[in-house]
């Protein structure tokens, strides 16, 4: 990185400061949209498998309460500390408003490598972590509900519910104070991949949008675009699949030891299993090494989809990235450097804040499943289906006319809960993509897509707060 005392939460603020004038809002308001409301340092010892005693740091940090629960994920690297938190945090309170999830921004974070530790040693951090939130009542259903983020995954997730299951005995909504579980405890179908499928959900729309594609000089639709991928953890891995089911080539993948490419197209489950039985993603049989991971970042593509890290495009590399279109799986992957050569190149940036909000909305979707104490379609499945048989029965009656099986089998289909879910997410996402663009229309001045996200974030929270009463 060209700056080593990079903020990210100062990119955050700078973002929201470019758009906060495009808005009606008077400076308190703004203010109390911008700040973060709470933010918890945490400091404990871990006694680790060789006897020796650490102290371990961790964040939890709630940036706006205008609507309850907080929700945002818990992230464990190395790189964790209290500016990123916060930044991270604040991101979900603009994530949320655009998608209309009626929640808070938080988020989570832990000083450590997960890679360095022992399972055995995670789950007392992990364990230890919720006991801590619980004192402070930084955690529950109804005021802050944790998620998987970088580094974390189902195993925690189950490791925070088991922890405030047990300190909260007969709360019948436990459930409901984490989500991203495993589905065996509480979790839904379809979370997994959300945020991917979200990223992907985002960028098709914008890729149907036709004035989009000529200024951009691309054709309409995803079949047949160039994409590169950074990172090919849970949010990667399933950007990179859903292209690549949709017609898309994924030219590119870079992961933290390496990037490899392919012009003729990158099999993804292939080159993950190769990563998976080798340690590396280098080498892949029929694909290129590059020389550096980071030079993955500036091959010429369509897309290019950053899903690892922060700051990973600065005002160093952005001059020579040759996307014509960057899609934020990541959160933060750009820096507002970044984001003026963009700007004045023409390349359109998708922004993070909603373009990765999939998980969030998936995980709204398993808190609600959670509060409500029963399986999506459990109720109506089986009566579409019956439904369904018998609108089929009648039309065939009537026309004497048999229906082709596999349409029979796609009509009579009752909703199953991945079904609900998938179809939740396209629909959210859908009409996100709408919104920005239609407030980014309606302003010419607004100079770029993160602004007009910007814009329709402050505005939704800035009416909440507004109407809660707070500033008559
Ligand atoms: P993950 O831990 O599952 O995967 C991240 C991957 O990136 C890992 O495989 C890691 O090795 C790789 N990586 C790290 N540094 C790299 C580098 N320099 N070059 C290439 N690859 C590198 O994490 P994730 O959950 O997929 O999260 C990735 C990003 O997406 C983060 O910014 C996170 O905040 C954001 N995000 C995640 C979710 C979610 O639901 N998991 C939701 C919204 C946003």
């Amino acid at each position: 990185m060209s700056d080593q005392h990079y903020s990210f939460f100062g990119a955050v603020e700078k973002s929201f400061d470019k758009a906060a004038k495009y808005t009606k809002w008077d400076t308190g308001i703004l203010g109390q949209i911008r700040e973060c409301n709470a933010v918890y340092q945490i400091r404990f010892p871990l006694k680790r498998d060789d006897g020796s005693i650490e102290v371990i740091e961790a964040y939890r940090v709630q940036h706006s309460h205008h609507k309850t629960p907080c929700k945002g994920g818990i992230r464990f690297a190395a790189e964790v500390n209290q500016d990123e938190v916060m930044a991270l945090a604040a991101l979900m309170t603009y994530k949320c408003a655009i998608v209309n999830v009626p929640f808070g921004g938080g988020k989570g974070g832990i000083k450590i490598n997960p890679k360095k530790y022992s399972a055995w040693e995670l789950e007392k951090i992990t364990r230890r972590y919720t006991a801590e939130l619980i004192k402070k009542n930084f955690i529950g259903p109804g005021t802050d509900v944790p998620a998987p983020d970088y580094g974390t995954g189902e195993r925690e997730m189950a490791w925070i519910l088991d922890t405030y299951s047990a300190m909260h005995p007969g709360e019948i909504d436990a459930a409901g104070c984490v989500t991203g579980k495993p589905v065996t405890q509480g979790g839904v179908r379809g979370r997994r991949e959300a945020t991917g499928l979200g990223v992907f959900f985002g960028l098709r729309e914008v890729c149907n949008m036709e004035d989009v594609m000529k200024r951009l000089g691309m054709t309409v639709g995803v079949e047949g675009k160039r994409v590169v991928v950074q990172g090919l953890g849970n949010v990667g891995y399933h950007s990179a699949k859903f292209f690549q089911d949709a017609g898309a080539k994924v030219v590119g993948l870079a992961e933290y030891e390496g990037a490899i490419w392919s012009n003729d197209g990158l099999d993804i489950d292939a080159v993950f299993n190769h990563r998976k039985a080798t340690g590396s993603i280098l080498n892949f049989p029929g694909a290129n090494n590059f020389e550096k991971n980071g030079d993955a970042l500036e091959m010429e593509c369509d897309i290019l989809i950053p899903a690892a890290l922060e700051n990973v495009i600065d005002g160093d590399n952005a001059p020579r990235v040759k996307a014509k279109m960057i899609g934020e799986a990541a959160n933060g992957p750009l820096t507002p450097e970044a984001d003026e050569i963009f700007a004045k190149k023409g390349i359109l940036v998708v922004p993070d804040m909603y373009l990765n909000a999939g998980g969030v909305t998936v995980s709204y979707f398993e808190w609600l499943k959670n509060l409500s104490h029963v399986r999506y379609g459990r109720l109506e499945k089986r009566f579409t289906e019956n439904l369904n048989a018998h609108i089929l029965g009648q039309i065939e009656e009537l026309s004497g006319k048999k229906v082709a099986d596999d349409e029979r089998e796609f009509i009579m289909h009752g909703p199953d809960e991945v079904d609900l879910v998938y179809s939740g997410l396209e629909e959210t996402m859908i009409t996100a993509t709408h919104e920005i663009m239609n407030a980014w229309k309606a302003n010419p001045e607004i100079p770029d897509m993160r602004t007009a996200a910007y814009v329709v974030a402050i505005n939704k929270v800035g009416t909440s707060y507004a109407e809660l009463g707070i500033f008559p």
